[in-house]
């Protein structure tokens, strides 16, 4: 039996190692851990969780968390918090009524939502939080590591160019600025434009949403004018919508077109719960010049911005370098690592009532993907005709 810190009696707050070749992240860190206790909640942790991040057990048990293994997080935790979520193969391992907290992939992936209720989990989607709620602010992890990707990107393109960002004048000749391209100007893009703008970069971004024209311009960017009337390119709750088929074409079209004025394209568009919009086709990168370098982040399993683009570095036949980066948050872990405890910490205490786990009355209840119902014995079970 593990012990537990004694003075709690909340629900137990467990979080398990994620770390792989592709994640660097922690769900939980050790201040996270201190503020979670501050609320009566006490934190499992599994041994060497937070490695990767920079993060040692030694911290973990200084800010007062359990330390253990897989096995005993997994079976004693009331809710457990992820980077992402359980492979299907740890549910087994899992309490029946347990809350699973993460990015469940709920809106592309229903089976495994229906495992997670054939196990009789309670699923809080982290992407089906209402983000516009001032009271979800602090739980918003797609912000969070949006935020966190958009200035890894520019990094990243940064490094793989062969040339510098800002204009430099040496008494051996000047070097021109380089021109960005930020395709997709939501929380990544403005993120990206303004780190190139910091490294000096002249810079250029486009959006489908009108409303995107006057926030690219307060950072010091110019809107690319794509001679497209894309104008209702906005759905509901402020996001993009999908573009007919007659409209993704014009816009492929205009963007291969004047891509080739740039030195570095980064691709941050997406529309939530789809797969990502084909923005630059293989005619488009083929129109850039040797040495130019393409950072593509929305790409994905589901495909991403640019064709061709996987995840990984490739260089074209035409000398492009193509950046397939999906995950680059996880590039940046010891901070992206600290926002993201905080969004799941703060997600999960706003279901604790006293000391039970609960369904609240406000649209934050949306984010229950299964739910939980109360059995005639009292024991929370979940709900399985939840899972949408
Ligand atoms: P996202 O990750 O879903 O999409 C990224 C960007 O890609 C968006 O700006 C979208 O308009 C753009 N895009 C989609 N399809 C495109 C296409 N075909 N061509 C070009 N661009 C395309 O969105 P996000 O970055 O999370 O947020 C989008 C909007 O929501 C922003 O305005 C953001 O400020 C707003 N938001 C508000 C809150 C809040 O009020 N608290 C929280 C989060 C986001």
């Amino acid at each position: 039996m593990v012990e537990v810190t004694p003075e709690s009696s909340g629900p137990i707050y467990g979080v398990i190692n994620e770390a792989s070749d592709d994640e660097s992240r922690v769900a939980v860190t050790p201040d996270v851990v201190r503020r979670l206790r501050k609320t009566g909640v006490p934190c499992l942790v599994e041994s060497g969780a937070g490695m990767a991040s920079h993060y040692s057990d030694d911290l973990y048990r200084d800010a007062g968390a359990t330390v253990t293994d897989r096995d005993a997080v997994l079976a004693r935790s009331d809710v457990l918090g992820f980077v992402s979520r359980p492979a299907p193969d740890l549910l087994d391992g899992i309490r029946p009524g347990t809350w699973i907290a993460g990015m469940l992939q709920s809106l592309t992936d229903q089976p495994y939502i229906d495992l997670l209720a054939a196990h009789r989990l309670v699923g809080i989607a982290m992407e089906r939080l209402p983000r516009r709620l001032s009271s979800a602010q602090s739980m918003d992890e797609m912000t969070s590591q949006n935020s966190v990707m958009g200035y890894k990107a520019v990094l990243v393109a940064a490094n793989a160019y062969g040339s510098f960002l800002p204009m430099m004048t040496t008494a051996a000749g000047t070097v021109r600025p380089a021109k960005v391209l930020v395709l997709g100007a939501g929380i990544a893009g403005l993120q990206a434009i303004g780190t190139a703008r910091r490294l000096g970069a002249v810079v250029t971004a486009y959006d489908v949403r009108d409303a995107s024209r006057s926030e690219v311009e307060s950072l010091g960017a110019s809107f690319l004018d794509l001679g497209v009337d894309l104008s209702s390119g906005q759905g509901e709750g402020g996001y993009a919508r999908e573009l007919t088929e007659d409209e993704k074409a014009a816009q492929q079209a205009a963007v291969d077109r004047r891509a080739a004025e740039f030195d570095i394209v980064i691709t941050t568009a997406k529309v939530p719960g789809r797969r990502p919009p084909r923005l630059l086709t293989s005619s488009g990168v083929a129109g850039l010049r040797r040495g130019a370098v393409v950072v593509d982040c929305a790409a994905s399993d589901l495909g991403g911005n640019v064709e061709g683009s996987v995840p990984g570095t490739l260089v074209t036949d035409n000398g492009v370098t193509l950046i397939g980066a999906p995950n680059l948050a996880s590039e940046v872990p010891d901070t992206a690592s600290a926002l993201l405890s905080r969004n799941l910490a703060d997600t999960v205490t706003h279901f604790i009532t006293g000391s039970r786990l609960e369904r609240t009355a406000d649209d934050l209840g949306e984010a229950l993907v299964v739910t939980p119902v109360v059995s005639s014995d009292a024991s929370v079970e979940s709900d399985p005709q939840e899972g949408e």
